[in-house]
Order: structure tokens, then C-alpha cells, then sequence
């Protein structure tokens, strides 16, 4: 499954739709940024998210905030940015640093600017099948499924790893689209036994080749979201490849959807705004 080309042809959509609303409202989407602190690696993503959204004509508006923020203070700083009309999505770059409640901070995200799909509300309404934003990597895994006309409805998905921004919403998101569901972490037993019942699979684990090709069954459809040291995923692709009817590549695969996922989404919460400030 070619994420790079299908996350190329959603950018080319959201750029061609952030355009058309600057051209027709004069306002363009922007995306505020929050960092806290400045880990290297986080500085990185948000530099790529910051020039992605650039080439997809969307603006962005940085805030750097010193590795001593308080809890308190990051949660003024995005409640300011929730309030302000121009700025129509928000993402917190994410770990904080240890003496932040990261939880209490994604809360003081408007739903309607949480374009990373953070808030619990979001969260809800991936539960829910209702209205609002994905977490952007799940986002882009349900994507990458509708590309290929996976059938989900009856199938048994299982999914590894329950993370809150990935593994636990793509389950979620899964068993809206009528799913049969099974989560597996890291305390679970039998994992082999389960993956190899799954028709659907999803790695979300962060263990180079954790799950193996002899395990999976002949004919699933197979995402791996792992993305380790070496650009190694989470499931051994070579073998994996001679069982799987589609397999995701890492990389190539889900990793270049999420950045995709983000911007569509900031360009969707502008246009939801701008219809709202002018009717
Ligand atoms: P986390 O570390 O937050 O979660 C990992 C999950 O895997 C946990 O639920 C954990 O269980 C489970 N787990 C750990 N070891 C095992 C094991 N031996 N067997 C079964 N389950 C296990 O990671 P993330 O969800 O943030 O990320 C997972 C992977 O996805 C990483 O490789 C990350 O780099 C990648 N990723 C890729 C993205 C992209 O492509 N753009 C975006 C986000 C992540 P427990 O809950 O019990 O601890």
C-alpha cells in the first residue's frame, strides 16, 4: 500500500482547497505550533510540519515556550490560541517533558481547532462515528484502507499497541467501520495466537520486526505504523510480504499520511470557521 502517493495526492487537494479559500475569503488556514522546550527531535517535526504546511499554502504560527513552562501556563497559552479567530488549528508537539500534565494541556484545545486529534472529545467522536478530527496517523491508516477498498465490516482487526494517539483511536475507528475488534499491549499473552487470526492487522508498537511473517495470516491486510531506528518497522516485512494480500512499506507506508491527515484537517477546521464568521 503506496501511502507516499496517496499522502502526495491529498496535499495536492488540501493545497488546491487552501487556494481557492484564501482566493475566495482572502484569509488563509493557519496551523498554530506549541513546543515546550527544545528536544531536538521535536524540533525537527515541528520544523517539517511548518514547512509542509508552507508549501501547501498554509500559514503557521509558532510559539516556543521555555523548557520551564508550567502546566498552567502552556494551558493559558492554548486556551489564548483556542480563542483566537486567526488561528484556526492547534498542535501541541507532544512529550512535553515530564512535569507537564500533557492530558490537562490537549484539553484546553477548542474540539474545533484539535486538527491533531488530541482532545477526549475527539476521541468521542472517533468512538462515536460522529462529526470531528482524527488523530492524525489513524486518520491516515483509515486512508489508506478506503484507497484499497479493504472491507472492513465482519472482519477481525487487531490491533498492537493502545496508545492514546494512535493504537486505541485506530481501534476505535476500526469498530466504527464495523470491525470485530481485539487489542493487544504489552501485557498481553498469547500475542502470535491472536496475530494470527487477524484480517486486518495493525502494528502500533515501536519494536523493530515485533510481529512476524509466519504469523500472519494468508490474505490479511497488514499496517505497519511502526516506524524504529533504521527505518525498520514493527512487523518483519520480507516474510510478512509473502503472506499479506497488502502490506503497508516502511517507510512509505502510514508515515507519510500523518503530516497529509494534518493539513487536510487544518485546511477542513478553516473552512468549518470562516462559514461560521461569514455566513
Ligand atoms: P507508545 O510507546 O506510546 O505505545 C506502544 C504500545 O505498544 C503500548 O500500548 C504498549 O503496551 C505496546 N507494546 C509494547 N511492547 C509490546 C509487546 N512486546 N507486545 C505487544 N504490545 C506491546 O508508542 P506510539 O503508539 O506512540 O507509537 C508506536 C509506534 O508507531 C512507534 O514505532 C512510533 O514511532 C510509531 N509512530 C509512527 C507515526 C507515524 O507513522 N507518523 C506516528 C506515531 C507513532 P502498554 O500500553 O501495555 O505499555
Amino acid at each position: 500500500m503506496d501511502g507516499t502517493s496517496l499522502a502526495k495526492r491529498l496535499v495536492e487537494e488540501t493545497a488546491a482547497k487552501a487556494a481557492e479559500m484564501a482566493r475566495r475569503t482572502g484569509t488563509s488556514p493557519c496551523l498554530a505550533t506549541v513546543l515546550v522546550g527544545e528536544d531536538p527531535a521535536s524540533v525537527t517535526y515541528v520544523r517539517m510540519k511548518r514547512a509542509r504546511c508552507a508549501k501547501a499554502g498554509i500559514q503557521s504560527r509558532h510559539i516556543a515556550l521555555p523548557a520551564t513552562t508550567t502546566t498552567a501556563e502552556l494551558i493559558d497559552t492554548l486556551a489564548e490560541l483556542s480563542d483566537d479567530p486567526d488561528v484556526h488549528g492547534i498542535l501541541l508537539q507532544h512529550p512535553c517533558g515530564p512535569h507537564i500534565d500533557e492530558r490537562a494541556a490537549f484539553e484546553a484545545i477548542a474540539p474545533e481547532k484539535d486538527v491533531d486529534g488530541v482532545t477526549m472529545r475527539s476521541f468521542a467522536a472517533m468512538s462515536f462515528a460522529l462529526p470531528g478530527f482524527a488523530s492524525c496517523t489513524p486518520g491516515g491508516i483509515m486512508r489508506l484502507l478506503e484507497e484499497y477498498n479493504v472491507d472492513l465490516a465482519g472482519k477481525h482487526a487487531v490491533v498492537v499497541g493502545r496508545s492514546a494517539i494512535l493504537g486505541k483511536p485506530v481501534g476505535m475507528l476500526l469498530l466504527a467501520r464495523d470491525a470485530t475488534l481485539t487489542y493487544c499491549h504489552s501485557r498481553t499473552t498469547d500475542l502470535s495466537e491472536i496475530v494470527r487470526e487477524a484480517d486486518v492487522l495493525v502494528a502500533a508498537v515501536g519494536q523493530p520486526r515485533l510481529i512476524r511473517g509466519e504469523d500472519i495470516k494468508p490474505g490479511a491486510v497488514v499496517i505497519d505504523a511502526g516506524y524504529n531506528p533504521g527505518n525498520v518497522g514493527d512487523v518483519d516485512f520480507d516474510t510478512a510480504l509473502t503472506r499479506a494480500r497488502l502490506i503497508t512499506p516502511v517507510p512509505g507506508g502510514v508515515g507519510p499520511m500523518t503530516i497529509a491527515v494534518l493539513l487536510a484537517q487544518t485546511v477542513a477546521a478553516a473552512a468549518n470557521q470562516l462559514v461560521l464568521q461569514h455566513p
